[in-house]
């Protein structure tokens, strides 16, 4: 493999893997610059990912890269001017493409670009985080609702406005969303992940500049943080925080925060703090269901003018079936591989894919997934391998195949093996009934969560 290859495919690795504030503000766009002696140079946007690349996340990063290439690397990270797209998009790594398209895709004025105030803490958006690309289904209908009034009138309706949900499903794309409806109205909006709202603070304090930090903040019409539960537990940060919620609540500002859970959950965040959040409006996104992931995946595919061949888009919405963001990271993946492969797109490929594809983090072993199925169907685990077909015994079967697809790094034969010396297609089908019958049975999507708990919480 090529190192500019092994960097690519580390990337998209990366944004699977990575907690995406951490990608999308430290990582997007970074691009392999050339690789010697076992150090691969990449290059960045700015001098802060640049540290922040070096410093905190170095070692998470070279994990990745390391596993790729298969062997230790180190990394240097460089400043760098992307150079402007050349022609023949087929040339360009996968993130660049998407770059390219999302940048054609910019609404002219945001292309002219509006006179930038100086000193604004503001992140850059994301181009592509807008209320056009976000699918609305009758679960997340309401919320999105409430997040289109506050951006269209700011401070009026639902101050503060909360958005939590669990990690993939959202919350940074309606957070960026009214961000870029706002700055559009030419409102002064400020979007920052909480993180980089206490690093910032930290910086300040040692460099005494507080005053200077304070105005900052508190200049915006919009102050749109995300990933608040990162400041539950640090005391500075949440003071300030308080302060500048309590000086632009005053001056009528609008605010609006996200959250991985709701905040009453948050148990070391201040009381004055969380009853300041429940005084607005607490909005939740849930996961999407199979129809709207199909919707999601269309909308993905026609903006990359990729065809979609019939049963691909079910293929994928099957497997992920709880985290937009895992949505997205396997179809980045399936899109990738058919084009380096210069293979045509088709179930076969994305099945390749799927089977190939880790799931970050875990590490359960096949014997601890039997085990776990065995007892939770009381059944033993030599019946559960045997021969025997009872119908107990052969749905625990299929419920146990399909958790060991999802939460080991096994592959199929592999599982088929484990359950007694099974045949692949056997698995496959009993993960595609499993993964189809969870859509609708909430029983079975209960049994199937409390096993998966029990194997992550054994295994982390
Ligand atoms: P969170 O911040 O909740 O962890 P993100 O906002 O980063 O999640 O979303 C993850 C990915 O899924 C993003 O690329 C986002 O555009 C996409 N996404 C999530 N929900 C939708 C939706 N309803 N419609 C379109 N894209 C979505
Ligand atoms: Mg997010």
């Amino acid at each position: 493999m090529k190192p500019e290859e092994a960097w690519n495919i580390a990337y998209s690795q990366m944004e699977i893997q990575f907690d995406r504030a951490s990608f999308e503000t430290w990582l997007r766009g970074a691009a392999f610059l050339g690789f010697e002696a076992g150090v691969f140079r990449v290059g960045v946007g700015n001098a802060y990912a640049r540290d922040m690349l070096q410093n905190r996340l170095y070692r998470d990063v070279r994990r990745v890269v390391s596993d790729v290439w298969g062997e230790r690397v180190e990394l240097c990270f460089e400043v760098y001017k992307p150079p402007a797209p050349a022609s023949g998009d087929e040339d360009l790594p996968l993130f660049r493409l998407l770059a390219r398209q999302a940048a054609e895709n910019t609404p002219l004025h945001q292309k002219i670009g509006r006179p930038v105030r100086p000193d604004l803490p503001e992140s850059e958006l994301n181009p592509r985080f807008t209320f056009q690309r976000f699918v609305v289904n009758s679960a997340n209908r309401l919320t999105v609702e409430a997040a289109l009034a506050v951006a269209e009138s700011p401070a009026s309706v639902y101050n503060p406005f909360l958005l939590y949900g669990g990690v993939g499903l959202g919350k940074t794309h309606l957070l960026q969303a009214i961000a870029h409806a706002c700055r559009e109205r030419g409102l002064r909006a400020i979007y920052i992940p909480s993180e980089a709202f206490t690093n910032d603070l930290v910086d300040a304090i040692r460099q005494k500049t507080t005053a200077m930090f304070r105005d900052k903040y508190r200049s915006a019409d919009v102050l749109l943080v995300d990933d608040i539960q990162f400041i539950a537990g640090k005391e500075s940060t949440q003071e300030e925080f308080f302060h500048t919620f309590n000086t632009l609540y005053t001056f009528n500002k609008q605010i609006v925060l996200a959250s991985d859970r709701h905040p009453g959950q948050l148990h070391t965040l201040e009381d004055r703090l969380r009853s300041r959040f429940g005084g607005g409006l607490i909005m939740d996104l849930q996961p999407p269901e199979f129809e709207t992931r199909l919707a999601i995946l269309e909308m993905w595919a026609e903006e990359r003018g990729v065809k979609l061949p019939p049963g691909v888009a079910e293929t994928i919405a099957n497997r992920a079936r709880t985290n937009v963001r895992e949505l997205e990271g396997i179809f980045n993946q399936i899109v990738a591989t058919s084009q380096l492969s210069r293979r045509a797109l088709s179930v076969d490929v994305a099945q390749g894919v799927l089977d190939g594809y880790r799931r970050p983090r875990h590490h359960v072993t096949l014997a601890r997934v039997l085990d776990v199925t065995a007892r939770y169907h009381g059944v033993s685990v030599s019946e559960l391998t045997g021969p025997r077909r009872t119908q107990k015994l052969t749905l625990a079967r299929q419920i146990g195949m399909y958790l060991a697809r999802e939460v080991t790094q096994a592959s199929l034969p592999q599982i088929g093996e484990a359950f007694g010396g099974r045949a692949h297609s056997t698995v496959l089908h009993s993960c595609n009934k499993i993964a189809e019958d969870l859509e609708t049975d909430e029983l079975l999507r209960r049994g199937v969560e409390t096993m998966q708990k029990e194997l992550f919480g054994g295994a982390d």
